[in-house]
């Protein structure tokens, strides 16, 4: 009951509420679960406002533990949490191989897409932003890649739920760099979700399902490792037996740091995003930093409020559109976009979310994953060199 916890968290900055804080919000759950409350649809909005970003966790003295109590909460009341069609449509669909992508086609649809604008604003949020061809993505994920020479083992590419339509080009940049490192590259067509949506949702019973899915799918390949891009995606990943998983920022560095790999010194800084999964799930403090620094003299540009959420939160943008919002906008006005063009963000669900609205502080810039920074860089073989790094070795 210390609040030391209650200036780091995003809703209780927005709301100055003590309903909308990590100490409030155990208040309520407690007194809800001793039954001198009632679970009535205020109290349940307050506790649902929660967008799961840990940083109360992270700081507390006591290490109450956030996040079970949230996530069994919303288990507990799953039924009883209002939620939108299309957050439920995602839950449901993100169970299926491919679920998600089969939802996105049909949602930009253009007819489809008129009826979503004319629609409540929940339904007008990035969250079914695919920007890929089916036919490309059909094509290069029938496909292997293999290492042209020097082969050190094979990976293999876990893309969940959302990768495939959402974040194709960081994909196609890991393959570029895998291969560069000496590994064959395998990515299987059909991918389930991780259940990483579902855990924190309310639907723990789905969540088991796919991580019980996922071992099955996952340990029949013979790949030396599993590599996951989204960082919400490998809290859950890291649980599964026997099985190699990575994140593939980690990885890729793990190899810079044996290997020679050549970059060119960037034209620009760079401004870089953490997500909270990132900063408060993995708690890979140095990783971006690491990765990104195996380039020549670059420069990262931080965020002066870093710990911030972006809002995103899964499918907090779809059922909480203003509060995401207006989290957004702080997070993008914490930047300084007048001295770059890239934005990196190590997670999908950040990145789509902050497309929405970042022309409106730089019309020309892009977001991108580190992956897809180091693939950029990268000195191609027999390209002639401008700028020549070695061996990673932050
Ligand atoms: S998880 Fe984040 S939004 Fe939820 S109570 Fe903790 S700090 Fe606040
Ligand atoms: S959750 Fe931790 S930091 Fe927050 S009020 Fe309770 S003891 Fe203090």
């Amino acid at each position: 009951m210390c609040g030391m916890c209650l200036p780091n968290c995003p809703t209780y900055q927005l709301y100055q509420s003590e309903t909308e804080s990590p100490r409030g919000r155990i208040a309520l759950i407690q007194a809800i679960n001793q039954q001198q409350i009632k679970a009535d649809a205020t109290a349940l909005l307050h506790i649902d406002h929660c967008l799961s970003c840990l940083n109360c966790e992270t700081i507390c003295p006591s290490k109450v533990p956030y996040g079970k109590i949230i996530d069994d909460f919303r288990n507990q009341f799953n039924s009883s949490i209002k939620k939108s069609y299309l957050s439920r449509a995602i839950l449901k669909q993100s169970t299926k191989p491919n679920g998600l992508e089969t939802l996105f086609h049909i949602a930009n649809k253009p007819v489809i897409k008129q009826i979503l604008r004319l629609g409540p604003s929940s339904l007008k949020t990035t969250a079914l932003q695919t920007t890929q061809n089916r036919a490309e993505i059909k094509a290069f994920y029938a496909g292997s890649y293999s290492a042209a020479e020097n082969r050190r083992g094979e990976v293999t590419l876990f893309t969940g739920c959302i990768g495939k339509s959402s974040d194709h080009d960081t994909i196609k940049d890991a393959v570029v760099i895998l291969n560069s490192l000496g590994f064959d590259v395998n990515i299987p067509p059909q991918q389930y979700c991780c259940g990483a949506l579902h855990q924190h949702n309310g639907q723990q019973q789905q969540a088991s399902q796919l991580l019980k899915e996922n071992q099955l799918q996952l340990e029949k390949l013979k790949s030396d490792f599993i590599l996951f891009f989204s960082p919400a995606c490998g809290e859950n990943l890291q649980q599964l037996e026997n099985l190699a998983v990575l994140d593939v920022r980690s990885f890729i560095l793990s190899e810079l740091q044996q290997q020679h790999l050549s970059f060119k010194k960037p034209d620009q800084p760079v401004a870089l995003h953490e997500s909270c999964s990132h900063r408060n799930r993995l708690k890979l403090k140095t990783l971006n930093y690491d990765l990104i620094n195996c380039v020549p003299d670059v420069h990262i540009l931080d965020s002066n409020n870093p710990s911030l959420c972006c809002g995103a939160s899964g499918i907090q943008s779809i059922d909480y559109p203003e509060q995401s919002q207006a989290l957004l906008q702080a997070k993008l006005t914490s930047f300084d976009f007048t001295q770059t063009n890239i934005l990196i963000s190590d997670n999908i669900g950040c990145s789509l979310h902050m497309k929405s609205s970042i022309s409106g502080y730089n019309p020309n810039i892009e977001i991108i994953h580190p992956v897809s920074f180091l693939a950029r860089q990268l000195n191609i073989k027999n390209q002639p060199d401008t700028e020549v790094t070695h061996k990673c070795d932050t």
